[in-house]
């Protein structure tokens, strides 16, 4: 049941690439974080509910679908996944945004939510639950047990680089939550940062290194 979807499109991959480099500036980074999240959401929409309307045309009406827009969900993991949005919304912009907090205690090491906050009607909204990096996937699969208590209709999760621990250990918690990625990478390293990753998402998208 579990799925990976890794988006190989040539002009994701190229901007991944711009991404990756240690030279690129805060203001660079962040735009192309922006590019990329818009790239995703076509992705990410392809299953979209929608629903008919009749457009008057110039000559007839011609019947027409367009996207219930307000039935997603943008759910990012803060604070990293805060960069994402932007673009996403860019494309969807009806969508409705979540919000959610955890850190991790030093002394269980399990994961503590402090923050979050939902639309009403979850039942009837789809959500995708957003953070650019699925390193050791404790964090992403913490967030999705907890959205997943507000019965959402459906759970996905996106990211920008996912380490192949991640994946694993998310998909043992929820198989049944669809992963995209633009890439997975090749392992962690000793403090749980992706190799060759992009290094440390937050501070580069917020310019806090
Ligand atoms: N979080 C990051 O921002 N980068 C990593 O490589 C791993 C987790």
């Amino acid at each position: 049941m579990s799925s990976v979807h890794q988006l190989s499109h040539p002009l994701i991959q190229h901007k991944l690439a711009l991404l990756r480099d240690k030279e690129r500036s805060t203001n660079g980074f962040r735009a192309l974080v922006r590019e990329i999240a818009l790239l995703m959401a076509y992705e990410l929409t392809r299953e979209m509910r929608t629903h008919e309307v009749d457009v008057q045309t110039p000559l007839e009406t011609a019947r027409c679908r367009m996207v219930d827009g307000d039935k997603t969900v943008l759910v990012p993991i803060l604070r990293a996944g805060l960069g994402l949005v932007e673009g996403m919304l860019a494309l969807i912009p009806g969508a409705r945004v979540g919000h959610i907090g955890l850190y991790r205690d030093p002394k269980t090491l399990e994961a503590v939510e402090y923050y979050f906050k939902m639309p009403k009607g979850m039942p009837e909204r789809d959500v995708i639950v957003l953070d650019p990096m699925l390193a050791t996937g404790h964090s992403a699969a913490a967030a999705v047990t907890r959205i997943k208590s507000t019965q959402p209709r459906s759970v996905q999760f996106a990211c920008l680089l996912a380490a192949p621990e991640g994946i694993a250990h998310f998909h043992q918690r929820h198989p049944d939550v669809p992963v995209t990625t633009c890439a997975i990478d090749r392992c962690l390293n000793d403090h749980g940062y992706i190799l060759p990753g992009l290094g440390d998402a937050g501070d580069r998208i917020f310019g806090t290194q």
